[in-house]
């Protein structure tokens, strides 16, 4: 019988490695709401609705019916890339500049329930695995296995620095940490469906432990 799997927690604490290991294992389908966002972002910032000095939220809400947001198989990378009409926006949505605006467009309750309903549709014949900030509490409450991911905001920025090096970005280490901890702060904080633990999640703290060892620690839970 197939379950859903609903993985929620802090940026970069791992969520979406977990997440595309345990879609592979059990043969489900992994979606990373948070790239919705982000690409929701981008096509926000390429039509000027929101840079450094504003952020035109109406004209991003009054645009929201021509954004199309869908995901593609990628064989070779072996999950589901992103795209924005029709676009592939994997790469675009990654950017250090994305992950400055994203957590102030996912404050909008407009687009969080565009979203929301487009998430809950992908899942609504189970056998999915899905990240994100409101999965267990929000997306889906009824899920069979809730995950909540937290690490030190360190490990994390760390872990964020490398690969944004790894792909070839310019950026500096202090403006990582910086991006992690401001969006730490708004997600915890926004009022429409603010991050939380859902109270049936299961908390994993990965600061000190091997990716290996809490994929293992989570499968257990899925056999249960
Ligand atoms: O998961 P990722 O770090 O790529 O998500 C980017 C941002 O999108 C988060 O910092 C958060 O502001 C927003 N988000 C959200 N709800 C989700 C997934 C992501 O608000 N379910």
């Amino acid at each position: 019988n197939k379950i859903t799997i609903a993985i929620d927690g802090y940026s970069s604490t791992g969520k979406s490695t977990v997440a595309k290991q345990l879609a592979k294992h059990l043969g489900y389908i992994y979606v990373d709401s948070g790239a919705m966002y982000r690409a929701v972002t981008y096509y926000a910032m390429i039509h000027g609705f929101i840079d450094e000095h504003q952020f035109n939220k109406e004209a991003l809400i009054s645009n929201l019916q021509s954004i199309e947001i869908s995901f593609k198989f990628n064989s070779d990378l072996g999950f589901a890339e992103v795209y924005l009409n029709g676009e592939n926006v994997e790469k675009q949505i990654r950017t250090l500049e994305v992950s400055g605006f994203v957590s102030k467009v996912a404050t909008l309750p407009e687009v969080r329930s565009q979203l929301v309903k487009q998430q809950q549709k992908m899942g609504k014949d189970k056998g999915v695995v899905m990240d994100g900030r409101d999965i267990g509490t929000v997306v889906f409450p009824d899920a069979e296995l809730k995950l909540f991911m937290s690490a030190s905001a360190e490990t994390r920025a760390k872990r964020r620095y490398k690969e944004l090096i790894d792909r070839g970005d310019d950026v500096r280490y202090e403006d990582v940490l910086r991006n992690v901890e401001e969006r730490d702060y708004m997600d915890t904080n926004r009022a429409e469906s603010p991050l939380l633990k859902a109270p049936d999640a299961i908390n994993f703290d990965n600061s000190n432990m091997t990716r290996d060892k809490q994929f293992e620690a989570i499968l257990k839970l899925v056999d249960k």
